[in-house]
């Protein structure tokens, strides 16, 4: 049976429109029948999808005002967010797809051994896997999306999205927008909670990618591995940033501000963790108290998304205070409506503590100091997670260096958090923050899968290694395979000879 989603604004309480959930049967009916459209999408030619996505790209941009709005009132996002980072970045990611990105999709040939394979030819083709089934989250929730939804579809598969529960009003204005210019069903809505997407997973879909937190990525995953199906995830983070001595102290203060508190910290490459090296924390310190003392509630730093991610942001400053933490609020206290934090700078002694172990979500900076390199480096390995890590320093040599050692899927060298937004670079994790790849060519391998095509234009009678097996045919594999191990010459130019003989006496048989 439907209900209704209901919620408020994260900015102001106000009463969020209510949105009619999806009832499990219907999950079923939206799988079967984007899986009756599969063959038709399929088919249609590379050239007209790389138009769609064009098109796609476009009605998005054009409709860029009302979502912008959307963002703002069901996420608390503060304006300048909304374009910066779920609206911007789309014409790229569109760009790139309907161009080079599309290349990637095309059938390769691929060149054979033509004495071991004669008269043969091969090629793989990239097949769309049918039905996607996409799990979203709410922080992020256009950008996320997109970057799954437009590789998906220009691949040709169908797609079957269930996004947050929080950003739900927001996905029904992208599927709009795609039923215009995909046609009806391309990309299809899911509404509910975890039980729904539960539900997509099990209703015959043909692969799945989730984005989200660990504990319901492992969900995903168990419910994937029963029914063999292959997943992407892209799960949490506890981003690090490591400063050296001599980086350049007003660019790094203000660039590591950023990226902890962009988007009001909700982002899984949020860093939540920053390790100095002792002769420049104090300075690093105060500069970045200060410019966080400028920082605006409402215009810089927007609303949590949830409530419930609100208390467990603020449990977890309460749990450092009572840890010894110094702690620094941002001044000017908090609106008495709507779900807000006033960031907070979390000094510590050590990294021993929760605010440095578990993911955060929100607005809060914490920052250490260690001995030297090698304990920065120790530090940010030791989490289970893995996902991004910066660099800050002028000796670009030795941060390349030192970023072989970080066990992450991104490095950012005096930057950090921004390579999401490049669509032809591969954006993954290590440990638990999952084991998807979004973005770049390398996203295709969840959406398509290579199907191998070999034609033998051969008019031979039989191969040489079909029935009956004949002693020359065995001394003609010994041959092979003293050619390709090391062997004194005399014995490569037996071998050969042998190979010769028996070659001429195979030709003589056909
Ligand atoms: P959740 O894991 O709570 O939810 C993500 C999605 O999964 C939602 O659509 C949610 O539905 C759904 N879901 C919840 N329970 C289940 C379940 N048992 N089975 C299947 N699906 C389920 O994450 P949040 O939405 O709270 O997003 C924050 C998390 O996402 C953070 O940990 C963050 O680090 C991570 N993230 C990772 C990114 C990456 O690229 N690695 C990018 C962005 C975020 P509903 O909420 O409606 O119940």
């Amino acid at each position: 049976m439907s209900t209704n989603l209901t919620g408020r604004s994260p900015r102001d309480d106000t009463p969020l429109a209510p949105v009619e959930t999806t009832s499990l049967d219907e999950v079923k009916a939206r799988v079967l029948h984007a899986r009756s459209i599969c063959d038709t999408l399929r088919q249609r030619p590379l050239v007209e999808r790389r138009r769609h996505i064009e098109a796609f790209g476009d009605a998005l941009l054009q409709s860029a005002e009302p979502l912008a709005r959307l963002l703002e009132e069901e996420c608390g996002k503060v304006s300048a967010e909304a374009w910066l980072i779920d609206i911007m970045p789309t014409a790229d990611l569109c760009a790139y797809w309907a161009g080079a990105g599309a290349e990637h999709l095309l059938t390769q040939n691929v060149s054979l051994n033509p004495f071991v394979y004669p008269s043969k030819s091969a090629r793989i083709e990239r097949v769309p896997r049918g039905v996607i089934a996409l799990i979203t989250p709410w922080n992020f929730p256009v950008a996320i999306a997109l970057r799954n939804i437009v590789p998906a579809l220009l691949a040709g598969n169908a797609v079957v999205w269930k996004p947050s529960e929080y950003a739900t009003r927001i996905a029904q204005h992208v599927v709009k927008i795609a039923d215009q210019v995909f046609g009806p069903g391309a990309l299809s809505l899911v509404v509910g909670e975890g039980e729904v997407a539960q539900a997509l997973l099990t209703a015959g879909v043909d692969a799945a990618v989730f984005t989200g937190g660990v504990q319901s990525g492992r969900a995903v995953a168990e419910t994937c591995a029963k029914h063999l199906l292959p997943v992407a995830l892209e799960l949490g983070g506890k981003d690090a940033a490591i400063v050296l001595p001599d980086c350049d102290l007003e660019r790094t203060a203000r660039g590591l501000l950023w990226a902890s508190l962009a988007n009001a910290g909700q982002n899984c490459a949020a860093i939540e963790r920053i390790y100095v090296q002792a002769s420049i924390y104090e300075a690093l310190y105060q500069r970045m108290k200060t410019l966080f003392n400028e920082l605006r509630l409402g215009e810089d730093v927007g609303a949590m998304t949830t409530g419930k991610q609100r208390q467990l942001v603020k449990a977890q400053i309460d749990a450092a205070k009572s840890a010894g933490a110094s702690v620094d609020v941002l001044v000017g206290g908090e609106p008495e409506k709507g779900q807000w934090i006033a960031p907070v700078l979390v000094r510590l002694d050590d990294d021993a503590h929760a605010i440095f172990r578990d993911e955060t979500f929100g607005p809060v900076v914490a920052m250490t100091s260690v001995q030297d390199i090698d304990d920065a480096v120790a530090r940010t390995n030791a989490h289970a997670m893995g996902l991004t890590a910066s660099l800050w320093t002028r000796d670009v040599d030795r941060a390349n260096q030192i970023a072989s050692r970080l066990r992450v899927g991104v490095v950012t060298i005096n930057n950090h958090s921004l390579t999401a937004a490049i669509p032809n670079l591969p954006w993954s994790g290590v440990g638990q923050s999952g084991y998807g790849v979004t973005n770049s060519e390398f996203t295709l391998d969840i959406f398509t899968r290579p199907k191998t095509v070999l034609i033998d234009r051969s008019s031979a009678k039989r191969e040489v290694w079909w029935f009956p097996y004949t002693p020359s045919f065995t001394r003609m594999l010994r041959a092979m395979v003293v050619l390709r191990r090391a062997a004194p010459l005399t014995t490569k130019l037996r071998a050969l000879w042998t190979l010769v003989v028996c070659n001429f006496s195979r030709w003589r048989r056909r």
